[in-house]
């Protein structure tokens, strides 16, 4: 299998993140990519250098000011009085629905950074450091080599990316995610590909991928994921979501109890499969997390790594040609082994 990375992705290296009222260590440390840099050498596997693609394919899916407010917020935080943290984190945060069919925001009023950062970023675990954009920008570029190598009659492609994305709306950051991956990468294979499906199996909902295709039958969205009630991103996530308008019926959520293991995985794998399948998809994106994982200090779920063998092997029996994008998965100490168990179940 192909895979693409760039290194730069790395340097994003954030210093805060609030949980449980406390300003604590990261999640998304830079050393998860060596580890799934080492499981893809235990496959054999040496992941290509992605080209310089830009922010064109990125517009294709996010707004303009939006993609402008991340390209620059780092220079802008460096005019604030001396007394500033370490990176861009907002403090303000605007009401606005968490209606799934909410679609992109008209520009934010504020012309200062401290009014727009709230605005584009919508909660506390994406601050802009000074990497941010640059690692950001790679990894959207990552995702779009991906693409194309399908385009190019690849049967299936590995997206190393880091920062992850499936949690960014078209206008907004949030959980980790600055510009969304996998949406970005679906949209370039609808050049080719009339039908494009993205499943989702990260233990959070994807709710940018949700947000960014609500409205469109052309792209089918289907995630599998923790309960939202009581789990991030809470506000959306739910199986009653099936989409609006013209892209009514063409989203599929699975939220999963807290504490499935495999046979919950497995079963909710099985419909979104069916629904793959009756919606007469062409192409396949995965966003493929191992937060799942019974490890993870952020998950809900019981997985086990050699499960993510199974998941791959039901993903594979789809059939179709299958972009997997990375995304979450914080239990350092067993990603490389999920994603190790995944590649030898995707190859059988
Ligand atoms: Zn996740």
């Amino acid at each position: 299998m192909r895979a693409f990375y760039h290194p730069r992705q790395a340097a994003h290296d954030p210093q805060q993140y609030m949980r449980f009222g406390r300003v604590v260590a990261p999640k998304d440390l830079p050393c998860r990519t060596d580890r799934l840099l080492d499981a893809l050498a235990r496959r054999g596997i040496r992941p290509q250098a992605p080209a310089e693609t830009g922010c064109d394919p990125v517009l294709q899916v996010h707004d303009a000011g939006f993609v402008a407010f991340l390209r620059t917020a780092w220079d802008q935080w460096q005019q604030l009085p001396p007394e500033r943290g370490p990176e861009v984190w907002p403090a303000t945060f605007p009401y606005w629905s968490a209606r799934p069919d909410q679609p992109v925001r008209p520009p934010p009023r504020p012309t200062g950074l401290l009014g727009r950062m709230g605005w584009y970023l919508g909660d506390l675990s994406v601050p802009v450091g000074p990497d941010t954009w640059l690692s950001t920008l790679r990894s959207a570029e990552t995702a779009v080599a991906g693409a194309d190598a399908i385009l190019g009659g690849e049967d299936s492609a590995f997206a190393l990316c880091r920062p992850s994305g499936h949690h960014a709306r078209a206008d907004r950051a949030s959980g980790f995610c600055y510009l969304n991956n996998a949406a970005i990468a679906a949209q370039r294979l609808r050049q080719r590909f009339g039908r494009v499906a993205v499943l989702d199996v990260d233990v959070h909902h994807g709710d940018g991928t949700q947000q960014i295709f609500y409205g469109r039958a052309d792209v089918l969205t289907v995630s599998i994921h923790g309960d939202p009630g009581d789990f991030y991103p809470f506000y959306t996530g739910y199986a009653d979501e099936r989409g609006s308008g013209a892209g009514e019926g063409f989203n599929l959520n699975l939220p999963l109890p807290h504490g499935a293991a495999k046979p919950q995985m497995m079963a909710a794998l099985a419909t979104a499969a069916g629904a793959i399948r009756d919606f007469c998809a062409e192409a396949l994106v995965l966003s493929l997390g191992y937060d799942a994982h019974k490890s993870d200090p952020i998950g809900v779920l019981r997985l086990e790594s050699e499960d993510f063998g199974d998941i791959a092997a039901a993903v594979r029996a789809i059939g179709l040609p299958t972009l997997i994008v990375q995304e979450g998965g914080y239990a350092v100490e067993v990603i490389g082994d999920c994603l190790h168990a995944f590649l030898a179940g995707f190859d059988g």
